[in-house]
């Protein structure tokens, strides 16, 4: 790791470090004629079931310009059981919401689901899915989040309240 420097102004701008430079210099390997990013021997933890395993275990993904294949969050065992949940979900579900059910912002929708389970959640969009997901997928997480934001409990819960009011300035 490069020594923090404290005075941004005399930071050097290093050529390549911006996140399209990083992916230009990144690494691929083979898998049949598949071309992956990454490196074959690096362990890739699962999103869901949070197993460290090898990159065969994962699915490709999005083909990117660079010729390069992404792979899955999840991996191939629990992408087969939640495309299985998603299936019953989605025959099920009320109709797709104007907006995100949570942000109430992007109109351009995802169907979310209670891993693990077969019951439908709501119409969010792919950033709250995303972002909810990183947290754990769940309330403790996304507190966790709230009280690392705001130390002072009772602020947490006046926001809380104003969100839930509708005047909240989110
Ligand atoms: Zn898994
Ligand atoms: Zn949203």
């Amino acid at each position: 790791m490069r020594p923090r420097n404290e005075n941004l102004n005399l930071a050097p701008v290093f050529k390549g470090s911006t996140q399209r430079g990083i992916r230009k210099e990144m690494n691929f390997y083979f898998r049949g004629k598949v071309k992956i990013e990454g490196k074959e021997s690096d362990m890739r933890e699962c999103k869901e079931c949070h197993r460290s395993l090898s990159q065969t275990a994962f699915n490709t993904h999005v083909l990117r310009s660079n010729g390069g294949w992404t792979l899955f969050r999840i991996c191939r065992e629990c992408k087969t059981i939640v495309n299985a949940e998603v299936a019953i979900v989605r025959k099920n579900a009320p109709p797709k919401s104007d907006d995100c059910d949570n942000c109430h912002k992007n109109k351009k929708l995802e169907i979310d689901h209670i891993h693990g389970t077969t019951i439908f959640r709501g119409w969010v969009c792919s950033k709250c899915n995303t972002g909810i997901g990183s947290l754990g997928d769940n309330l403790e997480g996304v507190l966790q989040a709230a009280v690392y934001l705001e130390k002072d409990k009772s602020k947490i819960i006046e926001t809380l309240n104003k969100i839930k009011e509708g005047s909240a300035d989110v």
